[in-house]
């Protein structure tokens, strides 16, 4: 092999190579026709945003996530997509997932199949947030995270249709209804994600963008649920038979920060506690009812948190750790943990390497700043982590804001012609379409 690469042979290769590579860094007639169709497009953009904003469709809220399908189908039909709305079995509670692919009518041989990957619905139940345009920003439950990905990925494809290169390119779209809180068993709420992800090259993902970086590596994350208890008895009597479960509690996630803090790319964060001489669940299972009085030991406890991770190893490594810790008990307490598995890790690939240098070229040939692969730690996971085992995929494609799963969420409106125009070419590149 080393022959290969004497210097006549690197000479014509050199040559061969570099306008080709010159080339990609300008626009070919079609690039910039899409270019300027997006731009020309804008407050439609906002308009179909708009709309699917204004349909709430919290994760918990099955009709409303599947409203917001229908929208988003209609749009896909409209384009020759053939599409359809996959239900997810009742005692799941999911709204279920939009499928819809377009195969190539003419087959080019470097065409590469790609899966577009996004999500309907939002962090906040019931009404969430209307859409209110204020100047250059919308806000609204969903406007970044992630139906302005979704937008996104909507307008590159019409850019796609109106420049009449989309015959040639095969592209499946999957539009999970459960992103911000995955329906159990996962293996019945992923399998048609994943199955679309075997039949595919690449997958892009439209979360939440950025102007100079994308992701090509996730951290994995799961859920854990403490339960702590203790005698119950006179506040007269805690530290002589009983230290109570509130106690054991604050022992238990003190330990936790005091051994695992510090580890790169491991986090773990209690999100609720719920205490007292009583805490009983909603059926959501997200929210307690609560009491207790000042002069009564505390019986019960319970805590739900999350653990964010790198390498499966880390996470295995982070648990044993966590179940040594809530083994120990201070006096007349006893307590639980269990592990749910929900996000798998992402790792660093070469297919990844490769996604990302061309999401940078196309982001320079368009005029937009140069893309670096984001840190794992600074986002959260995302469904693209569950086709990482079968296909090379860059996240981070969607529209720019922020207050994500917060009710301050926002999305910047003069990035979506950005992010749009970069997600239309960079399609168009990786379906091996240069014209
Ligand atoms: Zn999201």
């Amino acid at each position: 092999m080393r022959t290969l690469f004497r210097s006549p042979v690197l000479t014509v290769l050199t040559i061969l190579l570099l306008p080709a590579v010159a080339a990609a860094q300008t626009l070919t007639p079609t690039e910039q026709k899409i270019r300027a169709w997006v731009a020309g497009h804008h407050e439609d953009q906002i308009a179909v945003l708009e709309k699917l904003v204004n349909q709430p469709s919290g994760t918990l809220n099955m009709a409303g996530v599947k409203a917001a399908g229908m929208i988003f189908k209609a749009e896909l039909d409209a384009l020759g997509f053939a599409s359809r709305w996959i239900d997810m079995p009742a005692g799941m509670h999911r709204g279920g997932h939009l499928v819809a692919e377009r195969k190539a009518r003419i087959q080019n041989e470097s065409a590469k199949r790609l899966l577009l990957i996004g999500h309907f619905d939002t962090v906040f139940e019931g009404e969430g947030q209307k859409f209110v345009r204020a100047d250059s920003t919308a806000r609204g439950a969903g406007t970044v995270d992630m139906k302005g990905g979704d937008v996104v990925m909507l307008y590159a494809l019409k850019a796609l249709h109106a420049s009449g290169v989309i015959e040639q390119m095969d592209i499946t779209v999957l539009i999970t209804g459960d992103e911000e809180a995955t329906g159990r068993p996962l293996d019945v709420a992923r399998r048609d994600l994943i199955d679309a992800a075997k039949r595919s090259d690449y997958a892009l993902s439209f979360e939440g963008g950025s102007y100079s970086q994308a992701s090509i590596s996730r951290r994995g994350s799961s859920s854990w649920r403490l339960t702590v208890t203790g005698r119950q008895g006179h506040s007269a009597g805690i530290f002589n038979n009983t230290y109570g479960a509130i106690y054991e509690t604050a022992r238990i996630l003190n330990e936790f920060r005091e051994r695992l803090v510090g580890e790169p790319g491991l986090t773990f964060n209690p999100g609720f506690i719920a205490g007292g001489t009583e805490a009983v669940a909603d059926t959501s299972g997200y929210g307690y009812t609560v009491s207790g009085k000042t002069n009564i030991i505390s019986p019960i406890t319970h805590v739900r948190g999350d653990l964010r991770f790198i390498t499966e190893a880390q996470k295995e490594r982070a648990r044993a750790v966590m179940r040594e810790i809530v083994a120990k008990h201070l006096p007349g307490t006893q307590a639980q943990i269990a592990f749910e598995d929900s996000y798998p890790a992402m790792p660093l690939t070469a297919g990844g390497e490769f996604l990302i240098a061309q999401y940078d070229t196309v982001s320079r040939a368009l005029g937009y700043p140069a893309i670096r692969a984001q840190d794992a730690t600074t986002r959260g996971a995302g469904d693209v982590s569950f086709v990482a085992p079968y296909v090379a995929g860059i996240d981070g494609l969607g529209a720019l804001g922020g207050g994500g799963h917060s009710p301050n969420e926002f999305v910047h409106l003069p990035t979506l012609g950005m992010q749009t125009a970069r997600a239309a070419v960079l399609m168009l590149r990786l379906a091996g379409i240069r014209r």
